[in-house]
């Protein structure tokens, strides 16, 4: 029901979200009339005798390719504007971009870790402050606010403990206390969670992970709530210039299309592993939002439609957990999610590497952690896999 009410929210028309990823204004080519996007494969446009100004000049300003994903993203995200990047990180620093020396930054304590990255050196080094903070208690959120606090930066579920954050009350906050509000939806997508109508005022994506969906694509993407916060990303995305060119357009194109079956299939599977691995007696903990005990189950279901399809778990040991990477055969040990094909991740030698032990451990990253991308091999196949890998 809820899924139903926010689906005709976003579409105005009561299309639901599955019709909208085939039917959403680029399903057919109006020049040629082929089913799908063309790939315009060019870096200039041809500006005739000058008299009229035309839509596409030059491409790192604009493609029509690029043009038909950003336009696809805003309606599902149900935002005003919508930009595509070459990496998600592009995406994220290029949202960042909008802002000054001097201003200061809330993030979320565990955002993606190349996003807390560029905040703790570029961003530093050109007069810009980050604090990053628990932002499961909202509190933590009103206590880290000065006089020159302009942003908000949140994920959630987050990386790689699936904590929740409460969107509503976050975004609320921001709005109140004049933050602009930047969620990053990887995780989710808009199929499950769209931040936009909960408050948020920026979206951004990794377009690299569910949204492409297999694995074989670099990319990032930015909504934004207004037309006048759109103008400011534009200007970044045009000004540093980090575009992805449009076959790579092109490519999460397809993969959106199939996002709500992968997502479904991927999810149930999740569901189905994320209970198989609790009751593992080589399992501690699994941490996973679809799960009775999960901590901020209530905060999640009210926000989103679904757990989606990454979990994580702690083995009793490092070594179990190297042991699982190793044997597994059916999961890739790689660093990436959101693909086709199961992927198990090491946090401590892989995303989070860079983080100081210290604060790893504070925050609960240990090495008996493994974080799985649940794909879309048989859910039987995988849980005997992953028996076989836990022996
Ligand atoms: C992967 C990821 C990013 C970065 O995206 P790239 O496409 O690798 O640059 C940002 N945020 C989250 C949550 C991610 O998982």
């Amino acid at each position: 029901m809820k899924n139903k009410e926010a689906n005709s929210a976003i579409s105005g028309k009561g299309d639901s979200f599955g019709t909208l990823l085939i039917h959403n204004g680029h399903e057919t080519d109006p020049v040629t009339g082929a089913l799908g996007t063309a790939i315009i494969q060019t870096s200039t446009f041809d500006q005739g005798d000058l008299s009229e100004e035309r839509e596409f000049d030059y491409a790192r300003s604009g493609n029509p390719t690029r043009k038909a994903l950003e336009e696809t993203i805003a309606l599902l995200e149900g935002g005003e504007k919508a930009y595509a990047f070459g990496s998600g990180i592009a995406a994220v620093s290029s949202c960042l971009g909008i802002f000054s020396a001097g201003d200061h930054i809330i993030a979320a304590e565990d955002i993606y870790g190349g996003s807390r990255r560029i905040l703790n050196t570029f961003y530093k080094r050109w007069g810009m402050e980050l604090t990053a903070v628990d932002t499961t208690d909202s509190e933590n959120i009103r206590r880290a606010v000065k006089s020159n606090t302009k942003a908000l930066l949140l994920e959630t579920p987050s990386n790689p403990l699936l904590k929740i954050t409460d969107l509503k009350t976050c975004l609320d906050f921001a709005r109140d206390a004049g933050l602009i509000s930047i969620v990053d939806n990887t995780f989710m997508t808009p199929y499950f969670q769209r931040p936009i109508e909960l408050g948020a005022d920026i979206v951004v994506h990794s377009a690299t992970k569910f949204l492409g969906g297999h694995s074989d694509v670099i990319s990032g993407l930015a909504v934004t709530r207004t037309a006048e916060l759109g103008d400011k990303v534009y200007a970044v995305q045009n000004g540093f210039g980090a575009v992805p060119g449009p076959w790579d357009c092109w490519l999460i194109l397809r993969g959106i299309k199939t996002l709500k079956v992968r997502l479904d299939a991927q999810q149930a599977s999740a569901i189905k592993i994320a209970r198989y691995l609790s009751t593992h007696k080589n399992v501690e903990a699994v941490y996973y939002p679809g799960l009775d005990n999960h901590p901020g189950k209530t905060i999640h279901d009210a926000q989103s439609t679904g757990p989606g399809a990454v979990l994580s778990f702690k083995t009793k040991s490092a070594e179990h957990a190297l042991r699982f990477l190793g044997q597994t055969r059916l999961a890739a040990s790689a660093v990436s999610l959101g693909g086709v094909e199961t992927i198990a991740s090491y946090p401590v030698r892989m995303s989070h590497a860079s983080v100081p032990v210290e604060e790893r451990r504070r925050l609960g990253i240990t090495d008996s952690l493994i974080r799985i991308s649940v794909g879309l091999e048989a859910d039987d196949d995988l849980i005997e896999d992953f028996n076989h890998a836990l022996e």
